[in-house]
């Protein structure tokens, strides 16, 4: 495994689509053991391949329950609403109050191309839209309203940047 460098900033590649992934070889599961070693490094919850300069549809999740790959991800269900600050390890030392559902459910392949469904409520359903939302090029300053207050610090909290 490998470290990758994380795209920052107002970098273009960060607003473009990413495409679907059609070949399930090692050069896949490579990309994602490299992405997992470095959300983990980087103590964030979760990274898209476009944070590593890739712009392939695969995002690599651990909240703190194990680790959960995504390929081709869709949003099949959401359900209930939240509102918590989101940060993002493309944008270090930025936040905002996002809201999100509360509940959802997603449908993706893993690293075979075997389809598989997860569900998750609170932090993981913040993480499965967040994740996803950056293989469209949306980012989670785009969710914030322009009349929100700034956030105290001590209610800041990393989201794909350390939470916990
Ligand atoms: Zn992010």
């Amino acid at each position: 495994m490998a470290l990758r460098k994380i795209v920052t900033g107002e970098d273009p590649l960060l607003r473009k689509t990413s495409k679907p992934v059609e070949v399930f070889d090692e050069k896949l599961w490579i990309l994602l053991d490299d992405m997992a070693e470095t959300m983990y490094r980087n103590e964030g919850v979760g990274l898209a391949a476009v944070q590593v300069g890739i712009l392939r549809r695969v995002v690599v999740i651990d909240v703190g329950d194990g680790k959960i790959e995504l390929i081709n991800p869709i949003i099949i269900k959401t359900r209930g609403r939240q509102e918590d600050s989101e940060g993002c390890l493309s944008f270090p030392n930025e936040y905002g109050l996002v809201e999100r559902p509360n509940f959802v459910t997603v449908k993706a392949q893993d690293r075979n191309g075997v389809d598989q469904e997860y569900s998750g409520s609170g932090l993981l359903a913040r993480a499965f839209c967040h994740e996803i939302d950056h293989l469209d090029g949306i980012i989670f300053k785009d969710h914030i309203r322009e009349d929100e207050p700034e956030i105290p610090r001590r209610r800041r909290r990393r989201f794909d940047h350390s939470p916990r």
